[in-house]
């Protein structure tokens, strides 16, 4: 009897574990001292920190490079001198330094940072831009980069143009993770279209909290997008969202009790 208790207890503790929501930094742990948004320094912090993932931006410049930048501007609202992203060259862009004294990196830099830490993975978000035969192209270039650098198992991939999605879905190899993030599609229409998740902002789920459930009925994944407050954490954590996207992964971490 204290044998199948004791089995019983273990069984628990495993299901009890995995139930637990992972946390993805936004845009890398950005937040840390020495760091800014979407820099290699960001990605490094969060493979320290051992969160299950590190989200970024991609954008294609004017002459063709893949760049982890969020966009549309690189440069303050205001600045006279603040640059189109998509429209610049990587050069032009470049000439410029970020908050913390990096430039705006290359997907490749990105993608060998990624590979010196083979617990983190990288959640690569490609950004709208201007036709679907762009995005197309887009979605091409990301493909390749990562089978390039061997990292098919270690990327997953959100977007919030349905084009974009759909791309990822047909051209990726069977079984990369693909969610959207625009809130706009019910769980059911992602399944069939062959998503393996969802992405949405904490109102939309907090909206159509029976999403989650639903998603999950369908073996659907459900990510929420920017939780940074302690209350929402907690309200996301209760509702048992598989991951955060958050600014704040410290705190998310320790409010799941890691
Ligand atoms: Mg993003």
């Amino acid at each position: 009897m204290k044998k199948i208790i004791t089995v019983a207890a273990a069984l628990l503790a495993v299901v009890s574990l995995q139930a637990q929501p992972q946390v993805i930094a936004h845009r890398g742990y950005h937040a840390k001292q020495g760091a800014a948004r979407n820099t290699l320094a960001a990605l490094e912090n969060a493979q320290q920190l051992g969160v299950y993932g590190s989200e970024c931006d991609v954008n294609l410049t004017s002459d063709g490079e893949l760049v982890v930048i969020h966009g549309p501007w690189l440069g303050e609202k205001n600045a006279p001198d603040r640059l189109n992203v998509q429209k610049s060259d990587l050069a032009t862009l470049r000439s410029k330094k970020l908050e913390n004294g990096e430039v705006v990196p290359t997907l490749d830099e990105y993608l060998d940072q990624t590979a010196k830490d083979s617990n983190c993975k990288l959640i690569i978000e490609i950004k709208d831009h201007d036709t679907p035969q762009i995005e197309t192209k887009v979605v091409k270039m990301v493909l390749d980069a990562v089978k390039r650098h061997k990292l098919q198992d270690r990327v997953e991939y959100i977007a919030f143009r349905e084009h974009v999605c759909n791309e990822l879905i047909r051209l990726a190899p069977a079984g990369t993770k693909v969610a959207y993030l625009n809130g706009t599609l019910k769980p059911k229409y992602l399944h069939a279209a062959g998503y393996t998740g969802l992405d949405y902002k904490l109102d939309v789920l907090k909206k159509n909290p029976k999403w989650i459930d639903e998603a999950h009925k369908l073996g659907l994944t459900v990510n929420v997008w920017t939780v940074n407050k302690t209350e929402d954490l907690k309200w996301v954590i209760d509702h048992n969202v598989d991951y955060i996207t958050t600014d704040n992964p410290v705190e998310a971490l320790s409010l799941i009790g890691r």
